[in-house]
């Protein structure tokens, strides 16, 4: 049979009935599971037949998510978690060992920079920080322990970008695995397998989702790789939950219709911006004036929702944007309907010195907004107000 197109899978794979002949998927809240005999539960137990046994494990509900957003990804298998942080930390703790050596970017998920840096340091796993852009920083960063690049393209907020193609031929060559962060986009816009990683990671609590209901999370690979993550997971305990992975498995069925909206609305705003006087600089990778437009455009299907842009006036000037916006949110969550404003220096940024920020480029003027699906002109009002 033909592959199925995207929007065709994103909602019919992954579908199955209980035998109720239910439409829409079942929510399986059921903590463990009975079986027909002794000799099954010996038989469940020792893996000669599979089936479920125990929800830390597997669960129906759970499984068609992950079965849904493996044929996204292009993924051979996916295990689910509790949240992207219990993803990344799973993904860590399953692959990695005392000695080893992970080397990642300056501009990750703030609270991933802090779980390097805290608890996987403490585990005598190093890391080293590098410029995201930069093929030859990642290279040269490599040693003999060096086991894993970590990284999220494009970044948040400013939106930069690395060449995966490029970057997969340097992991390759030095036996090293690339883990790419893909929250931000998500495969409707960005399938980094395809493009040589061999690890995608969600936090499916943003786009996946979309309407900023639950926390979930997912990795994804090859079969060998995420059973040993999966191994971490049964064995710890951050596994999804049935009733969060019913959300995300619906949210996933308008997915791509989101992305593209939430891209579009972005990319007006973004321009309406950019002819604006009091700005002083926009960052959207759908502008041609951003530095990574075209590398963007090679690896990318669209730029998604996030923008930023600077303001003349620092601090202040940024605040009254903020305070004077009646529509949007002012919370640093991001990938929701409802759009949010925050300001990254004094908040997601809020921890680095001013030598980090400045290094990060994350300036006292700089506002980051994750546009959402309201429509444009009144977003567009909103900030114009505390212009
Ligand atoms: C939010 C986020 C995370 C963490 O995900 P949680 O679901 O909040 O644990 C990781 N990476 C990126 C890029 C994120 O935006």
């Amino acid at each position: 049979m033909k592959a199925l197109n995207f929007d065709t899978k994103a909602i019919r794979e992954g579908y199955r009935t209980t035998g109720e002949q239910e439409h829409s998927e079942a929510i399986f809240l059921t903590s463990s599971f009975v079986f027909d005999s002794a000799e099954q539960a010996a038989n469940r137990f020792s893996k000669e037949e599979p089936g479920n046994i125990y929800a830390r494990f597997t669960n129906p509900t759970v499984d068609a998510f992950e079965k849904k957003l493996a044929a996204l990804e292009g993924a051979q298998a996916c295990v689910a978690t509790s949240s992207g942080m219990a993803a990344i930390f799973a993904t860590l703790m399953a692959l990695l060992k005392t000695g080893d050596h992970i080397v990642t970017s300056r501009n990750m998920f703030g609270t991933t920079i802090v779980l390097l840096n805290t608890i996987i340091a403490k585990f005598g796993v190093s890391v080293s920080f590098v410029d995201l852009s930069d093929l030859n920083a990642w290279e040269n960063a490599i040693n003999n322990n060096t086991k894993l690049f970590l990284l999220e393209t494009p970044s948040n907020p400013l939106g930069q970008v690395v060449d995966l193609v490029a970057l997969s031929k340097i992991t390759k060559a030095n036996n090293i695995l690339l883990a790419v962060d893909n929250a931000i986009l998500t495969p409707a816009l960005q399938k980094p397998l395809e493009l040589g990683a061999d690890i995608v990671i969600h936090s499916a609590t943003k786009y996946i989702d979309g309407q900023g209901r639950c926390l979930a999370g997912a990795v994804l690979g090859t079969e060998e790789i995420i059973e040993q993550v999966h191994g971490f997971v049964r064995t710890t305990g951050p596994s999804l939950s049935a009733f969060n992975a019913w959300i995300v498995l619906k949210g996933l069925d308008t997915l791509s219709l989101r992305m593209k909206a939430h891209s579009d609305n972005a990319m007006k705003l973004a321009t309406w911006l950019e002819q604006h006087p009091s700005i002083e600089k926009v960052h959207y990778l759908g502008l041609q004036s951003h530095p990574h437009h075209q590398l963007a455009k090679n690896q990318q299907s669209g730029f998604g929702g996030i923008v930023s842009f600077e303001v003349n006036g620092g601090r202040q000037a940024a605040f009254d944007i903020i305070n004077a916006a009646d529509i949007f949110s002012i919370t640093a969550n991001l990938g929701d309907t409802k759009s949010t404003i925050t300001h990254p220096a004094s908040t997601t940024h809020g921890r680095l010195t001013d030598e980090e920020k400045h290094s990060a480029n994350i300036s006292e003027s700089l506002i980051r907004i994750s546009v959402g699906l309201e429509d444009v002109d009144d977003l567009i009002d909103d900030i114009n107000k505390g212009l």
